[in-house]
């Protein structure tokens, strides 16, 4: 029997504001354990949350640019789990009237190779973007198995998170590394995450689910955690539809459960059974008042948008006439696009300064495993 994968993306990005989401700690990080921390934050008795205006403004731009309907009245629930890591026992999270809903991002055309892109004319796909909420982050754990023993660092604890999850319309491993490239990509433009996946300021599970071809209702899915880069998400991907087709196939049935990529051996392991929503004991977190976001603030929010890829895309086209891959792939991060412009505007053959940054200066700077900003060359010697 054939199956078709179904898969949805769960994003957390840490919103790069100076202070933490309820208490005004400091959200610098690689400080020394425990030091960015006060009694609100270390969930000690009695003290009050207070949101932080910047971070809902963040969250607004977000919304804005992954195209969702901003909610006027949002709510802050707990959402009730034990671990060492969470020192109020809770989460402060949206459940029932997230920040914002029902948007999408257009990714493109992922399937098609790059050296057919250019005689095919394909409608590009758009993945929904189911909604977006915020939430404060939970401590980091530092385990010592040698000794038994583990250290709880609180510095991470309240650090402002929005989680973006999608619909699941995503298909296969190629649309699912580009829905994360785009939306690392988007978030990076507007400037409200650093997006560092290996400092955890950008990270993704994926919910995986098989169904056979032509049946309209998903399957079980599994949840995949620990995916730390864009090739890992992938590869898991790959992985586990490969896993749940041996499953089916031999009769078996998938189970709903949490499981763990290990990059070292490219598999995913059972980690735990999957928690259902009513595992949390979710209810309105009573220390904090509704969130009105008005008409003024989102305009406010909106006059601060820069230009998005899709525009910088188009304009590139446009403008410098560069052919739709180069354009791509020049605007897939603000950096580069920035580099390219920069070493561009001196130039006559605009066309020429793109082949030069992809070919030469991509090649050289992907050998040395850098990326753009630690370029040795600026932009403007470059451009000499
Ligand atoms: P939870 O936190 O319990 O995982 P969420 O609603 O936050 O629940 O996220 C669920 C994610 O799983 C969404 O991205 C959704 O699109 C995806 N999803 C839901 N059902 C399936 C399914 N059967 N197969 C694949 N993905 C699914
Ligand atoms: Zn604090
Ligand atoms: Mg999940």
């Amino acid at each position: 029997m054939q199956f078709e994968p179904v898969i949805g993306l769960e994003v957390h990005a840490q919103l790069k504001t100076r202070t933490k989401i309820f208490c005004g700690c400091s959200t610098e990080f690689g400080k020394s354990p425990n030091s960015n921390t006060c009694p609100v934050c270390t969930g000690m008795p009695g003290m009050l949350p207070v949101l932080n205006k910047t971070a809902v403004s963040f969250a607004i731009k977000a919304a804005l640019a992954t195209n969702c309907r901003i909610n006027q009245e949002s709510r802050f629930d707990r959402k009730n789990y034990f671990y060492p890591d969470l020192p109020k026992g809770y989460q402060i999270s949206q459940y029932a009237l997230p920040i914002a809903e029902h948007g999408f991002l257009d990714i493109g055309t992922p399937d098609i190779k790059n050296s057919d892109r250019a005689n095919k004319k394909t409608s590009s796909i758009k993945i929904g973007v189911t909604r977006i909420h915020m939430e404060e982050d939970a401590g980091k754990l530092i385990h010592d198995p040698a000794r038994q023993r583990s250290k709880v660092d609180l510095n991470r604890t309240g650090v402002p998170l929005i989680e973006i999850v999608s619909e699941p319309d995503i298909r296969t491993a190629a649309q699912a590394g580009a829905y994360l490239r785009k939306l690392h990509a988007i978030l990076k433009y507007i400037d409200v995450c650093n997006g560092n996946m290996e400092q955890g300021n950008f990270r993704c599970d994926a919910n995986i689910s098989l169904r056979p071809l032509g049946q309209k209702e998903f399957g079980t899915r599994a949840e995949l955690k620990n995916l730390n880069s864009f090739k890992n998400v992938e590869k898991a991907i790959l992985y586990e539809i490969q896993r749940q087709t041996y499953v089916l196939e031999e009769g078996n049935k998938v189970i709903q459960e949490t499981r763990l990529w290990d990059p070292s051996s490219n598999k995913t392991a059972s980690m735990r059974g999957k928690e259902e929503a009513h595992d949390y004991r979710y209810f309105p977190d009573p220390d904090l008042v509704p969130l009105i976001v008005d008409d003024k603030w989102i305009e406010k929010v909106a006059a601060t948008m820069p230009e998005l890829p899709d525009e910088k895309y188009s304009r590139f086209i446009k403008e410098y006439n560069l052919s739709d891959y180069d354009a791509q792939n020049l605007t897939s991060s603000i950096e580069l696009a920035n580099f390219f412009e920069e070493t561009a505007a001196p130039l006559k053959n605009k066309k020429q300064a793109a082949n030069w940054i992809m070919t030469t200066l991509l090649g050289m700077l992907n050998s040395k495993e850098i990326t753009i900003n630690e370029s040795p060359v600026s932009a403007t010697d470059f451009s000499k």
